[in-house]
């Protein structure tokens, strides 16, 4: 695995493309598939290619409220062509008689086109007389007409295998008449947090102690991410309970996710379980927030180590959690969108790791894309992440960016299609 050697680096420091593209040859996705109903198939992961047994659309019909009738009858002048109506096609609700020259169909959109009629002609370019509508002629034949088929034909392959199944998906589904779908099972991920200062939320605290706040943050992203998580609660920092919460999450889990114990500072016994459990590398990598984060195999299952700050255990699984959970869950992970804005507030920064400052993107009176930092950016700051709505990445090797500046911007939640 490459190093990055920059001049400006911090040489023991993983490069973050490096970590992520590391982090990905590791993983793989899980296998196991199941049936689910189109009403629990938001989110999921399509385990196979579908095509439409039908054609879209299923039958010629009428794209506008107004009238049918055959291209043939109108006398293409500059006038009007009277035509008879003599019947209606509602949606639902086709006509049923016999096309007749110099006729015409009051149609509704969505309604089949009657049989022997081509053309429509909406209502707003008619005028009704009685039974004599006056019809101004279209551009060509077939106008406002949605012909079978002209968004795809029976067989032919609508959605992929390794889409997530998102709200326009569940309407394509439904629209080829898919009941059920054949989807990747739900990865498993078992968190907790360690540390002896945290207290549950409902709880009073001692002096020194604080609320265990990165384990309702990583359910958060957890239920963002379409996963099936598994709270494990707090482990105080004692070998055996580590041991026991390690042991106990990798036998359930294809995930073990934990926050605290992989900075220098920690006790030591957390790296040393973690390393006589399993296979578990600590990585020091050249991003800030985050830089400690662990990664490696506890059983079966694959493990990831957040920092404690809960700014950077956020950081760290947007970052390289994400990727890895996508790749898992059968999904190709993809690039985040990134779009450039000008900096309205001046960033003060030290060459040598990537940042991902918080950052809230808007528009300013002339439209143009601007974007300013949430204020301080401690790690340990949470409210910066809520107040953001996006990440300002400022590369390694950037020292302090000035007011004005263009600056890549990643709005949260984002990716390339
Ligand atoms: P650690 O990575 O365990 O050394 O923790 C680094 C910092 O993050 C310390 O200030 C911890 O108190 C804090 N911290 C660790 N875990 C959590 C947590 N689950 N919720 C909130 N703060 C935490
Ligand atoms: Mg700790």
């Amino acid at each position: 695995m490459s190093i990055q050697t920059d001049a400006c680096a911090q040489p023991e420091l993983m490069h973050p493309t490096d970590a992520i593209k590391a982090l990905l040859d590791q993983v793989s996705a899980i296998e196991d598939n199941e049936m689910v109903g189109l009403n629990e198939a938001v989110g999921r992961v399509l385990s196979e290619d579908l095509a439409s047994c039908i054609d879209l659309p299923p039958f010629d019909n009428s794209s506008m409220d107004g009238f049918a009738f055959r291209y043939e009858d109108l006398a293409l002048t500059e006038k009007d062509t009277a035509l008879t109506v003599i019947g209606t096609s509602f949606a639902g609700h086709p006509f049923k008689g016999s096309p007749k020259a110099n006729t015409c169909i009051r149609i509704m959109t969505g309604a089949p086109l009657p049989t022997g009629y081509d053309t429509v002609q909406m209502q707003e370019k008619t005028t009704t007389n009685g039974d004599i509508i006056n019809i101004q002629a279209p551009k060509a034949k077939g106008a406002n007409v949605r012909y079978q088929g002209e968004e795809l034909v029976a067989g032919t392959k609508v959605l992929k295998r390794g889409l997530q199944i998102r709200a326009a998906e569940m309407g394509v589904l439904a629209t080829i008449g898919i009941s059920q779908v054949r989807v990747k099972r739900k990865l498993k991920v078992a968190f907790f947090s360690t540390g002896d200062e945290l207290r549950p939320v409902g709880s009073e605290l001692a002096p020194g102690q604080i609320y265990d706040s990165n384990r309702y943050s990583i359910k958060g992203l957890l239920t963002q991410a379409n996963v099936e998580w598994i709270d494990l609660g707090v482990i105080e920092d004692d070998k055996e309970a580590i041991r026991g919460a390690f042991r106990d999450a990798s036998d359930i889990a294809d995930m073990v996710l934990t926050s605290g114990g992989v900075s220098v500072g920690d006790a030591d016994y957390t790296k040393q379980i973690l390393s006589e459990e399993g296979e578990i590398t600590f990585w020091r990598l050249a991003i800030k927030p985050g830089k400690p984060f662990a990664f490696g195999k506890l059983g079966k299952a694959v493990f990831c180590g957040l920092p404690g700050n809960p700014v950077s255990s956020m950081v760290t699984f947007y970052k390289l959690v994400w990727p890895i959970l996508n790749k898992m869950q059968g999904l190709t992970p993809k690039a985040p969108l990134i779009v450039n804005a000008k900096l309205s507030t001046p960033i003060r920064k030290q060459p040598g790791r990537a940042e991902y400052q918080r950052g809230i993107i808007s528009r300013d009176d002339n439209g143009e894309l601007v974007v300013a930092i949430t204020g301080s950016q401690g790690s340990g700051m949470l409210t910066s992440m809520s107040l953001a709505n996006c990440f300002i990445n400022l590369e390694q090797q950037q020292g302090d960016v000035a007011a004005g500046s263009i600056v890549n911007v990643e709005p949260f939640n984002s990716v390339l299609c």
